[in-house]
């Protein structure tokens, strides 16, 4: 199942963090509590795939266990019109390595990775990382880098652009590498992919969470 990620036009707000998202934000639309930033829906691990290869969208969102369609509202059309998918890194690594003997797809792979990182504060990446590191001693080597740098990507919304987060603040750490855990070490993002609200998916995997943040909490693991 697909989920869906809106691309606003007006100015919004999240429903849930009250965060003023601006003009332009990703959203995804929940009932009754209308729109939400992508961090409060659990969709800020995803990758952004630009349409426009057809094999690579549809092998990544085959791997994928949780992906959503971004979609922007075209004046001119008058209909929402299709951007790209948002699909987890593994599984468009995954797909991509199975395009790699093609040329065309390596060179547009540099391209992303490039232009992802040109839209990264690197500074701001290694305080974050060193951040956590400190935080959770135990964390596996170089997740941190990977967390920082999810933490730090410029979609609106995510975690590492609040203004607590930029203090480092240690909660604003803590949820980051709370997002990761939860999405990599726990079968969340299938559940989600079920459709099963993100409340009840929480609720599943918090013992699981827990447990892992308890040995990242630990040093000389
Ligand atoms: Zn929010």
């Amino acid at each position: 199942m697909d989920l869906k990620v809106f691309i606003t036009t007006g100015e919004s707000t999240c429903g849930e963090c009250g965060e003023e998202l601006g003009r332009r934000a990703w959203i995804t639309l929940v009932e009754d509590k209308g729109a939400l930033c992508l961090s409060c829906a659990d969709l800020d691990y995803l990758y952004f795939l630009p349409a426009g290869d057809a094999a690579l969208t549809r092998r990544s969102r085959k791997y994928s266990k949780l992906s959503a369609v971004v979609l922007k509202w075209s004046r001119a059309r008058k209909r929402y019109e299709r951007q790209g998918l948002l699909v987890e890194k593994e599984a468009l690594d995954r797909a991509e390595g199975e395009s790699l003997a093609d040329a065309e797809v390596r060179e547009r792979r540099r391209e992303r990775e490039a232009a992802r990182r040109a839209e990264l504060d690197q500074q701001y990446v290694r305080q974050f990382a060193a951040r956590i590191r400190e935080l959770f001693p135990g964390c596996p080597p170089g997740v941190e880098n990977e967390i920082a740098e999810h933490a730090c990507q410029k979609y609106s919304g995510r975690v590492g652009r609040s203004a607590a987060a930029k203090a480092l603040d240690e909660r604003a750490v803590e949820l980051a590498v709370t997002a990761h855990v939860r999405h990599v070490e726990t079968e969340y993002d299938s559940l989600l992919s079920m459709g099963i609200e993100r409340w009840e998916a929480r609720n599943q995997v918090a013992g699981r969470v827990d447990r892992v943040l308890a040995r990242w909490e630990m040093k000389g693991n």
